[in-house]
């Protein structure tokens, strides 16, 4: 069917934007959309090989995306579809974070040594490689590769989750800007892997009305992270709010991982007029550009964001 949520290498994914259309193709899907972490670089390359694709009849449909994590400890993750890769107040953000990656990186190096660890720079990727900052999942890879954990799950479990011994917190975006500079950069705020906020359902549809009155417009329903039940009850939520619904696996390449290219939850039936409605939303938010975000809204989603401790 479709994955509306891949990273590539150009954030913590292992795959180049070459390589995952291949796949996307190989596994016979009819839309993908790359959604690097605090990056849009991958985008012109993926742009290129699907217009390649699609030069002799129409393949693969191809959505430009990047996904930021926002709030505290960045546990809301915003994805934004349709993104304009020339919006500079997005672009400058995103700079920000990508040089906090660096910094964070060598603190997370220095954390590890504390308790012994020492890895070595080549298993690490390049500093100075442009768009290409350290992310946690490179930490897990390379922790893997000698042999101090067998798992990425174990990596994160032991190491590297919030509050592990080797956790350093990342600079994150408050919620309600991050949706309105991918507002701003023409592109259409959808919230990620909403289980993974882990809340319960009515305080998760709370949150989700002080972001809608922010400017979201969808919500990743199909993601590996929620449950047939799961699926079931964020459905009901975005149905009964008009929010967009999505699906995608979050693959990022790593043999073994649950996250695999194409593979989401059953029961996207509708996939077709999702896909369609999320594609028409991107086409006018292109041409509406910011749709401002109203003061009262902005301070009651950051009320119930601190209600509920995010
Ligand atoms: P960072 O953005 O550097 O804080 O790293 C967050 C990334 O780590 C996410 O985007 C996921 O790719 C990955 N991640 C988070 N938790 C886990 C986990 N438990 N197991 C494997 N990967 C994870
Ligand atoms: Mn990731
Ligand atoms: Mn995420
Ligand atoms: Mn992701």
């Amino acid at each position: 069917m479709i994955d509306l949520h891949v990273h590539s290498a150009y954030s913590d994914g292992l795959l180049s934007p070459e390589a995952l259309c291949a796949l996307a193709l190989h596994k016979r899907l009819r839309a993908i959309a790359l959604c690097d972490h605090d990056t849009t670089d991958g985008l012109a390359l993926m742009v290129a090989m699907v217009d390649t694709l699609n030069r002799t009849e129409e393949r693969l449909v191809f959505l430009p995306a990047v996904e930021l994590s926002t709030g505290d400890e960045g546990r809301i993750h915003m994805l934004g579809y349709g993104v304009n890769t020339s919006s500079k107040p997005l672009q400058l953000a995103m700079a920000e974070i990508r040089q906090d990656r660096i910094t964070r990186g060598h603190r997370m190096m220095e954390a590890l040594a504390a308790l012994g660890i020492s890895i070595p720079p080549e298993l690490l990727p390049d500093e100075h490689t442009v768009g290409m900052p350290i992310g946690r999942p490179h930490v897990a890879r390379a922790l893997i590769q000698l042999g101090v954990v067998n798992t990425m799950e174990q990596a994160f479990d032991r190491y590297l989750a919030v509050g592990k011994p080797a956790y350093v917190p990342l600079k994150h975006l408050p919620t309600v800007e991050a949706i309105g500079l991918l507002l701003s950069a023409g592109a259409v705020p959808v919230l990620a892997h909403p289980m993974r906020i882990g809340l319960e359902s009515q305080l998760l549809e709370s949150l989700i009305h002080s972001l809608q009155n922010a400017g979201l417009r969808g919500m990743e329903v199909f993601h590996p992270s929620a449950s047939h039940g799961d699926v079931h009850i964020l459905q009901g939520i975005a149905r009964r709010n008009g929010l967009l619904v999505t699906g995608g696996s979050d693959f990022h390449g790593d043999r073994g991982s649950r996250a695999q290219i194409g593979v989401l939850p059953a029961g996207w039936q509708t996939w077709q007029n999702d896909l369609a409605a999320l594609l028409a939303a991107m086409q006018q938010q292109k041409y509406t550009g910011v749709k401002p975000v109203a003061h009262d809204a902005n301070a009651a989603c950051l009320d119930i964001a601190g209600d509920i401790g995010l």
